[in-house]
């Protein structure tokens, strides 16, 4: 039998924690359960679980430090569930290496959604499938010949544009922030700014979407940056 992935719960408040465990339990997962950020770290060395959810207002520690500390010695995704619903609080979550961010109060199917982004994303998954094409609705990316084709009909990129589109497709499901994708594009966030990569997202979009207004795949989290949508 495959052996059933693990989450750890990191949230103090008991009645959103069994919750999220009950949920869990019936989705075959198996999971952990820690109240404070010190139990959440001690758990995490110990036990390595596959997946983390992360509440950011902890009794002992604030859940940005956790971030840091899991990030220094562990790549396992992290989903940040938080009652802080300010744009510079997702921002500093993401950028201190959080995977995704859920607003509470949050439908458990979503957040079930999300741990099943994650745990494909760090399987892996999707790295193998950048090496064959993509396709969702009417856009089909072919990434072996950096080819790409809006109702069959082949397109023309910018090198930069190919590179967004094609960061956002393998990241799909999850928010990437402005800097991530500065960094990632340009190398550095100091060679592109904010606006310029509004400009080139504006320019993508054009090309790929129908109804510019009304994204059908890459949709602007307002004032954090940009998720490619999962479906
Ligand atoms: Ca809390």
């Amino acid at each position: 039998m495959e052996k059933k992935a693990s989450v750890l719960i990191i949230e103090d408040d008991r009645y959103i924690s069994n919750f999220i465990c009950m949920s869990l339990k019936q989705e075959g997962y198996r999971y952990l359960k820690a109240a404070t950020g010190e139990e959440a770290l001690r758990l995490c060395y110990e036990e390595n679980p596959d997946v983390i959810i992360l509440d950011l207002g902890l009794p002992d520690v604030d859940g940005i430090e956790v971030i840091e500390h899991i990030r220094s010695h562990c790549e396992r995704p992290i989903i940040v569930v938080s009652a802080r619903q300010e744009e510079s609080e997702k921002i500093k979550a993401l950028d201190m290496g959080a995977d995704d961010y859920v607003v509470k109060p949050f439908y458990m199917g979503e957040l079930l959604a999300r741990i099943r982004v994650a745990m494909r994303k760090s399987e892996k998954a999707v790295q193998m499938e950048m090496t064959q094409t993509f396709q969702r609705d009417y856009l089909k990316i072919d990434f072996m010949n950096r080819a790409v084709y809006v109702e069959e009909k082949k397109i023309h990129l910018t090198p930069i544009e190919y590179k967004l589109l094609a960061l956002l497709v393998a990241n799909r499901g999850k928010v990437l922030t402005h800097n991530q994708i500065l960094s990632r594009i340009w190398g550095s966030t100091e060679s592109g700014d904010a606006n310029s990569l509004r400009v080139f997202m504006a320019t993508l979009r054009r090309k790929i979407e129908k109804d510019t207004t009304n994204p059908r795949f890459i949709v602007t989290e307002v004032g954090v940056g940009y998720r490619f949508a999962e479906r």
